[in-house]
């Protein structure tokens, strides 16, 4: 089998199809989880917003949600929403409740607790930076995860059953045998162009599916929507808190472990998906509608942006973010494209229930007879509970919070990955980082550039966003992969100048001259080689 795209839907196929003992050939152009998965809101979530219009995803996106929890038990932590009203809210108190009550029937099938329903007080005395106008607030429960790790996790399960899984590597062509499709062409790193022969090809690229169908003549019509989030480096509240947009969408800043994403934008996009901006007035959209809720939003200082385009299926009409979230398999076969299968649309959170459907419509073409064990099977570092974070910090020499965060990336493997690493060191001193798990994910997790680093381990993912860490962490892979002192030279400035693009949308004073200050610590870099 050749698999064409690894975000989390691809990875989760190539797992699967691994599993059942097929052998799997997995590509990806850029990184792993890089594409729409990575600047996704990093929520396994349920869909309260999809009650109004699409019970039904509602109810797949709780089932499979509560599978992926299960089996990515280490990589989860809980997310607790504040749901506030203010007096003009499109939907008022008794309203937001009553979704909530319907809700509350699907969240035992994700392991949530209930909604409570709480006076202004109450919801001031949990956070006091809301709004003094609130009539009323819910609370409700969710999931987050780093899609980056658990795209990866599909990943290191289907090499560890047999697949072959390589990044950086973009397919060109589709293989074409009369009507058959019958393997791939893909340029590697070095440029060379390789072919692979398939008995199927599943196209799973997200938004870039309809260029994958070109490649076989087969139309795919989908309706990209672009989203932003802006990130900022540390949690601003405990809780997760939802707010009404001007246009009257739901928006979320979402509390994960050690930072905050405010999102999202949903917006039709027809641009190039290789090169999605986020513009200023995205992120004013954004900050005007939380100001409503949380005044003092403004004060807090950004370190960078996201963007991806959502892979939804085609719907003439509806405003994006009622467009549905459902997904859809096609065999190609009818369109004179045999042996090409595409999975579009969906969600992060049911990436494993439409991996397994793939699989499945694989295997029946195929006549394999194995079935999905995803369901149950734990990912990789899984597979039970980690060991307590004392006696790691005791062992190992390393802060607390280094090694909660090691374990939010690595399970029940984190001895194993700070033993073959070695040094213990910090790469940073507002990233705890260990320089251990660099050398690990280098060796073991094929980060090939210090934007994967960033995905892997949280490289420069801090305040500092890499001024502090960004030349000792090319140092790090650069050993490792054998860089000259040039090469890792250029690997920093090619980051850092990344980095810039997402940073610039969200500068306000304090963060120019937080800029100013990065750039003067960076500038020899940013010199070399006669650039400004
Ligand atoms: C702003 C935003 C917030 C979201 N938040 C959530 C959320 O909190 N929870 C949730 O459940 N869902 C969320 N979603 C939706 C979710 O992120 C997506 O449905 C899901 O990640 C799609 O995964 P994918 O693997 O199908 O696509 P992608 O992650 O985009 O993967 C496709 C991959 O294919 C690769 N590719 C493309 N062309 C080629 C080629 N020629 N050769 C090799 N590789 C190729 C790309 O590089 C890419 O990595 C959000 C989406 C957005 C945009």
């Amino acid at each position: 089998m050749v698999v064409v795209g690894g975000g989390v839907t691809g990875a989760g196929v190539a797992r699967d199809l691994s599993l059942r003992g097929l052998s799997v050939l997995l590509l990806e152009k850029g990184d792993w989880g890089a594409g729409t998965s990575g600047s996704s809101s990093w929520m396994i979530h349920g869909g309260l917003r999809y009650l109004e219009y699409d019970w039904d995803t509602t109810r797949l996106s709780n089932v499979d949600s509560g599978r992926i929890v299960t089996i990515a038990r280490n990589f989860v932590s809980r997310v607790l929403f504040i749901v506030p009203v203010l007096p003009h809210d499109l939907n008022n108190i008794e309203r937001v409740e009553t979704a909530l009550e319907v809700y509350d029937g699907y969240q035992p099938l994700k392991h949530s607790h209930p909604h409570r329903r709480l006076t202004p007080e109450e919801a001031l005395r949990a956070e006091p930076g809301l709004s003094p106008d609130i009539v009323g607030a819910m609370t409700m429960e969710e999931w987050g995860v780093d899609p980056h790790r658990l795209t990866f996790a599909n990943v290191q399960d289907a090499i560890g059953h047999g697949a072959r899984a390589l990044n950086h590597t973009r397919v060109t062509e589709l293989v074409r045998d009369g009507r058959r499709v019958i393997g791939v062409r893909y340029r590697t790193p070095d440029g060379a162009t390789t072919e692979a022969r398939a008995r199927a090809v599943v196209n799973a690229t997200g938004p870039w599916s309809s260029q994958i169908g070109a490649m076989a003549g087969v139309p795919i019509e989908l309706r990209p929507a672009k989203g932003i989030h802006i990130v900022y480096a540390h949690r601003i509240s405990n809780f997760s808190i939802s707010a009404e947009s001007i246009d009257g969408r739901d928006l979320l800043m979402v509390a994960h472990a050690g930072f905050t994403l405010l999102g999202t934008t949903d917006d039709d996009f027809y641009g190039d998906l290789d090169s999605v901006d986020v513009l200023e007035d995205e992120v004013d959209y954004l900050l005007q509608a939380f100001e409503r809720v949380f005044p003092r939003i403004r004060d807090y200082r950004p370190v960078r942006t996201t963007a991806g385009v959502r892979p939804t299926l085609f719907k003439w009409r509806p405003n994006e973010d009622r467009l549905s979230r459902r997904h859809e398999l096609i065999d190609h076969a009818a369109q004179g494209a045999d042996g090409l299968f595409t999975i579009a649309g969906g969600k992060l959170s049911m990436y494993r229930l439409m991996a397994e459907e793939t699989s499945d419509a694989v295997c029946r073409r195929l006549g394999h007879q194995a079935r999905s064990t995803t369901a149950t099977r734990p990912l990789p570092g899984n597979e039970s509970d980690p060991a307590p974070v004392a006696e790691i910090t005791a062992r190992c020499e390393i802060p607390a919070l280094a090694v909660i965060k090691l374990q939010s990336r690595q399970g029940t493997n984190v001895e194993k990955v700070l033993d073959e690493g070695g040094t213990s060191r910090l790469l940073c001193r507002c990233e705890p980082v260990t320089e251990a798990e660099l050398v690990y994910a280098t060796r073991h997790e094929q980060v090939r550039t210090l934007a994967d680093a960033f995905r892997r381990v949280g490289v420069a993912a801090g305040p500092c966003a890499g001024a502090a860490c960004i030349l000792r962490a090319a140092e790090v892979v650069g050993k490792e992969l054998g860089w000259s002192a040039t090469q890792r030279f250029d690997a920093a400035r090619e980051f850092v100048r990344g980095a810039w693009l997402g940073r610039a949308p969200v500068l306000g004073h304090a963060g120019w001259a937080q800029e100013e200050l990065a750039q003067g610590s960076l500038r020899p870099l940013l010199r070399t080689n006669g650039a400004r």
